[in-house]
């Protein structure tokens, strides 16, 4: 394989980091595999070679969760809140001094443009750990009066959250560095220590924020971050006997596996999966605002969002213009190299995917869907897709009822926001997100607290922060990401009782 010509594009320092084969973080070390292997990772705008990479199999994550433990129960059990809560601060800081080249990894690796990981993904990441590391001096017991007891004065009784432990995270490549903070802060910030397993599509990013934590003064073993793939390395973290939970975000497919090898020990899992999120304009919202935000709805990171709006539901009147409006968005996003400043959507992150993708397009079309725009794959190097608009869908197509997890829209005409919109909308296994545009508020609520989903967006689509949870319904997954809830994921509750008298 010859090397990617999209890395000229980036300053040597980064070229010379890409050109050695990349270690994992165990221990607080950087060390290549112990079966001495590495695997390839592809530039998905050109196919060509990026990089080299360890590849961490079952020994590698064995080793790692040793290092997690004695962290675990050495420098970090012991460091005070406040000691920890800096060292997550720091973390976020030194994101943020390095956004440039943190934005130009993610960009090379996942094909996304370089302006939006620079605007968006780095930024996120900096401010979880930002956020996270005020919670870490934050956590907080309860005195409870016993029910039947309080009276008698005999007894008091207290709780105490505690870390969880030793913690197994699992993270996919959509949002590469953003998963690995969603992940990593709250861990750290409940005093867990972790064995991250990225995602083998684009390990570099999660490599390079594992320099900037050793450089943010965190202890050996408190993060060990080990790239392989998912039948050897995820599935070996997944039912290690020594890992007390697992923490995963990924396809609910892979989710299900994961259950089923946690569930042997018991071990405590959360999950984060996969969505095919309705969005409904009504016919009196804000047309250009609800044309503009459902686009961005489904198209933003080319379709590869978990959340992604990727089920319209038009009322009957404006249905034709709304669906006119995106297509013609649609036809003017301009696709290229991530690092190619014009470029407004890049290529899907692997040929996996672009199979993939391309055989739901296929699908869709036999099945008698029409195509508004795109439809097909783009004939060029490169895994690119043409961001595409269904129409004439009917409910039991496999474009409605799957998750593509690409740029591909299914809308569909409703007539009055009633029962059945409501029941259409919530026809799905998911309940990840939702959206709804309308202008009559008090409608929008009602319509947003009858949804079945996890996050309900009221004119607006794709908002995140820090504070807020994220997670799903349904077969979405189990717990939240973000904001105060993430930390009952990493934490144990323990109920303390003294006799008085
Ligand atoms: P996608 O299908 O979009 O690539 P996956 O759910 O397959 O998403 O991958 C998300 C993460 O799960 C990746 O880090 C991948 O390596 C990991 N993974 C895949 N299969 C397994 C498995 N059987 N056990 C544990 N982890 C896995």
């Amino acid at each position: 394989m010859t090397i990617s010509t999209t890395v000229d594009r980036v300053p040597a320092a980064l070229r010379a980091w890409l050109s050695k084969p990349r270690p994992m973080l165990i221990d607080g070390k950087w060390v290549q595999a112990k079966s001495g292997k590495v695997f390839e990772v592809q530039d998905p705008a050109t196919e060509m070679l990026l990089a080299k990479v360890a590849e961490g199999d079952a020994a590698d994550i064995d080793a790692a969760v040793k290092a997690a433990r004695r962290a675990l129960e050495g420098p970090w059990g012991r460091m005070s809140p406040s000691a920890r809560g800096r060292i997550i601060h720091k973390i976020g800081d030194l994101i943020l001094e390095n956004l440039d080249e943190l934005a130009q990894l993610e960009s090379l690796d996942n094909g996304k443009p370089f302006g939006v990981a620079r605007v968006a993904d780095v930024p996120l990441s900096a401010d979880m750990f930002h956020y996270m590391s005020g919670w870490a001096t934050k956590i907080e017991g309860k005195y409870i009066p016993l029910s039947t007891l309080a009276a008698s004065g005999q007894f008091m009784s207290y709780t105490r959250p505690e870390p969880v432990g030793v913690v197994g995270q699992i993270i996919p490549w959509n949002f590469p560095l953003l998963m690995a903070a969603w992940k990593l802060a709250p861990a750290l910030a409940t005093g867990c220590t972790v064995v991250l397993k990225v995602a083998e599509e684009t390990p570099l990013s999660a490599l390079r924020l594992g320099e900037l934590l050793l450089e943010a003064g965190l202890p050996d073993g408190v993060v060990n971050i080990v790239p392989g793939f998912g039948e050897t390395a995820g599935a070996a973290l997944a039912s290690h006997p020594d890992v007390d939970k697992i923490a995963f975000t990924g396809s609910t497919e892979v989710g299900k596996l994961i259950v089923q090898a946690a569930s042997r020990d018991l071990r405590k899992v959360s999950l984060e999966l996969g969505g095919k999120s309705p969005n409904i304009i009504l016919g009196d919202a804000d047309i250009d605002e609800a044309i503009d935000g459902a686009t961005a709805g489904i198209f933003f990171n080319h379709g590869q969002c978990c959340n992604a709006g990727s089920r319209l539901f038009v009322q009957e009147k404006i249905f034709d213009k709304v669906a006119a409006g995106i297509a013609a968005n649609a036809e003017k996003i301009r696709l290229g190299v991530g690092m190619d400043p014009e470029t407004q959507m890049g290529p899907l992150v692997s040929q996996v995917q672009h199979g993939r993708v391309s055989g739901y397009l296929k699908s869709g079309l036999e099945e008698g869907a029409r195509a508004l725009t795109g439809g097909a794959p783009l004939n060029m190097p490169g895994y690119f897709v043409k961001p595409t608009v269904l129409v004439d869908t009917h409910p039991d197509m496999k474009v409605v009822r799957e998750e593509i997890f690409g740029p591909v829209l299914v809308a569909t005409p409703f007539k009055e926001a009633d029962d059945r919109l409501i029941a259409a909308a919530n026809d799905t296994v998911y309940g990840l997100a939702a959206g709804v545009w309308s202008r009559d508020l008090a409608q929008a609520h009602r319509i947003a607290h009858q949804i079945k989903a996890g996050t309900v967006w009221i004119n607006c689509f794709h908002v995140f922060d820090s504070a807020l949870p994220f997670g799903g319904y349904k077969q979405s997954g189990w717990g939240r990401e973000m904001g105060q809830a993430v930390l009952s994921n990493y934490l144990e509750t323990k109920a303390v009782t003294t006799r008085l008298a």
